[in-house]
């Protein structure tokens, strides 16, 4: 059996119910690695253009990668990869926590699902076994009730990815929810809206435990290379910053360059951080340091609100949650921000997009687009905790406005019209995350050029600009100044987008970036594996693995008038702030990357650089 994999994916026909294993020969795992990248390959081969995101023939693809269940450094990720109901593109979203860990030690690599089953069921694999159970019974239960109910009917020892009610309801956002252990906790595979598809396959959970190690083709040596990494994790700033501070120790810094989305993009500079940043969650509401499988770091959450009508306590909040709905809806009262990312959790539903969309929605009442009739007579305006909380439980049970708003900001927009696009925060239909790319111009052309839509984590990029901290071999000295547009800079997006692709595909957590290079994960891979695996094969995989998505877009219609940004950051000068007066002028940027590329000038991939990669097969497709 080939080390750093199970040697076995599961194909789940849920029309029928048959369940039965495949894997794919040698080349095609050195070619794709695993994660995203082999979840993609199933994607593009089995799923045509034009296919319903929400219909029997998308696939949804729940793929590990080879350090997934070993112990080198944060290497607990699964990916879950399908057509977006969302952006109607290639969609991925992936998590870290437990189950993906206990999902290929029960015997697989991965699971793919097709059709649709006539009733609510969840999967069970363990040890080698694989079995569809009667889900009736779960069926609008949230995500930590399914988990409970789960483990008392199988065991304790069961780890647990599931929906809730948002992914029973097909919101388009809806998140696939791991380790929902207790009320209000979980990771979650949040974006692109996988806990939609998940939902239209009447697919409610996947509960796995398994006794099954994942082999070693040289024990020695990946003992040591493990460790050393290891150590180095432990021992960087990194550690030191995110285990303190969590995610919302980046807050502070992407205000202070006046970069910290507010008032629906309406300005970068959030005068309520200093209530919700990193220092106010351990001052106010911290109780406990959380970390995922065999990871040093520990940048997860658990908090308690003290005061009604917020009381409780659960995972999170993270760095993006306090940006949709705290900056973006200008809300900064903590509790009120972390109860609704414990609601995110118990619906399934993603921060991001979700606090993203009512941000737009209270821009669009107050400019009169929405009015109390569409309402239901809720006053949606900004600053409003409560209202923002109220419509985080419409959206999940599609409830009145919630109907609407469960579309995601694109089709909202695209509806309601008006003028609402100029300020409808997009890219390719996914709503963005909390930097400002006129504060830091290289970030605009990530999230133009990312291939799941309006994405901080296709190409971190923020690291070095916003942060200004090395990631990979990226220095702050090479994207230069973050206020100007410089189109060698490019090269930087796309040598990011290359390597983070990577990072999907073998399991590995991206903020590992900041500590460990090509190399680093090149020799974990070569002793895991047994190949002899460089640094550049880790960024020709990559490589790879992009264009293979981009040309799933390109087949699915994707032109140069996608990689675009919404006009309120190509045209409304940043009015405070450091930034001030700042636009993106992405073209010249755009005319770089798709060169860097060697795409054309429409960002189409050339045959000849299909062939370079190996991906002459796909030139006839697109
Ligand atoms: S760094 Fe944070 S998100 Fe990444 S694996 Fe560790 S605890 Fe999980």
């Amino acid at each position: 059996m080939l080390c750093g994999y199970m040697g076995k994916i599961l194909r789940v026909n849920l029309s029928t119910g048959k369940i039965t294993e495949e894997f794919p020969d040698e080349n095609t795992l050195k070619m794709f690695l695993g994660g995203s990248g082999l979840a993609t390959k199933y994607l593009f081969d089995e799923v045509g253009k034009g296919v319903d995101p929400l219909g029997p023939a998308n696939k949804l693809i729940f793929m590990t990668g080879p350090l997934t269940g070993t112990p080198s450094p944060s290497t607990g990720r699964y990916t879950v990869v399908s057509k977006s109901p969302l952006t109607g593109l290639w969609g991925q979203a992936n998590a870290a926590g437990f189950w993906g860990t206990a999902f290929k030690r029960s015997g697989f690599d991965g699971v793919i699902f097709e059709g649709v089953s006539p009733s609510p069921v969840y999967l069970v694999t363990d040890d080698g076994r694989a079995e569809l159970k009667d889900a009736k019974h779960l069926w609008g239960k949230s995500t930590s009730e399914t988990t409970r109910l789960i483990k008392k009917e199988l065991g304790e020892d069961f780890k647990v990815a599931c929906i809730g009610i948002a992914g029973e309801n097909m919101v388009k956002y809806a998140a696939i929810i791991n380790d929902a252990e207790k009320p209000n906790w979980g990771r979650a595979a949040g974006r692109c809206g996988m806990g939609a598809v998940m939902g239209s396959k009447r697919l409610k959970a996947i509960a796995s435990k398994g006794t099954m190690k994942v082999r070693v083709a040289n024990e020695e040596a990946f003992r040591e290379e493990t460790k050393k990494r290891y150590d180095w994790v432990n021992e960087s700033l990194l550690k030191m910053s995110l285990e303190v501070y969590g995610t919302a120790a980046v807050l502070d810094l992407v205000n202070v360059r006046g970069g910290f989305p507010t008032r629906n993009w309406q300005t970068g500079v959030f005068r309520g951080a200093d209530n919700i940043s990193g220092t106010a969650i351990v001052e106010k509401i911290l109780t406990e340091r959380k970390a995922c499988f065999a990871c040093p770091i520990a940048c997860g959450r658990l908090s308690e609100n003290k005061t009604a009508p917020y009381a409780g306590s659960g995972e999170g909040p993270e760095y993006e949650s306090l940006g949709s709905f705290g900056g973006m809806c200008e809300i900064d009262d903590l509790e009120a921000i972390t109860y609704a990312h414990f609601l995110c959790n118990e619906y399934g539903l993603d921060v991001i997009s979700a606090g993203s969309t009512i941000a737009f929605a209270m821009e669009c009442y107050e400019k009169g687009i929405l009015t109390k009739k569409d309402t239901g007579g809720l006053e949606i305006k900004f600053g409003d905790p409560n209202v923002m909380i109220e419509l985080v439980q419409k959206i999940a049970k599609r409830d009145g406005i919630g109907n609407l708003l469960a579309e995601g900001t694109k089709a909202v927009s695209e509806k309601l019209n008006k003028g609402s696009e100029r300020f409808a925060m997009h890219v390719k239909g996914l709503e963005l995350p909390a930097y400002d790319p006129r504060a830091a111009k290289l970030t605009g052309l990530a999230y133009a050029t990312a291939n799941r839509g309006g994405c901080h984590i296709t190409a971190y990029v923020e690291g070095p600009t916003f942060l200004s901290t090395p990631y990979l071999i990226v220095e702050q000295s090479d994207v230069g100044d973050i206020l100007q547009e410089i189109p060698e800079t490019a090269k930087v997006v796309k040598d990011m987008e290359d390597a983070l692709a990577v990072f999907d595909a073998i399991g590995a957590c991206k903020f590992m970036g900041m500590v460990l290079t090509a190399e680093d994960w090149a020799a974990l891979i070569s002793s895991l594996t047994g190949w002899e695996f460089t640094a550049a094969d880790f960024r020709k995989t990559g490589e790879r693995i992009y264009n293979l998505e981009r040309a799933f877009n390109v087949r699915e219609g994707l032109t140069r008038a996608d990689d675009t940004l919404p006009k309120r950051l190509l045209e409304e000068p940043l009015p405070e702030g450091p930034a001030k007066g700042q636009v993106v002028n992405l073209e010249p940027l755009l005319d770089a990357y798709y060169k860097y590329r060697g795409w054309d000038e429409n960002g189409r991939p050339k045959p000849e650089k299909l062939k370079e990669l190996g991906l002459e097969w796909i030139i006839k497709e697109i």
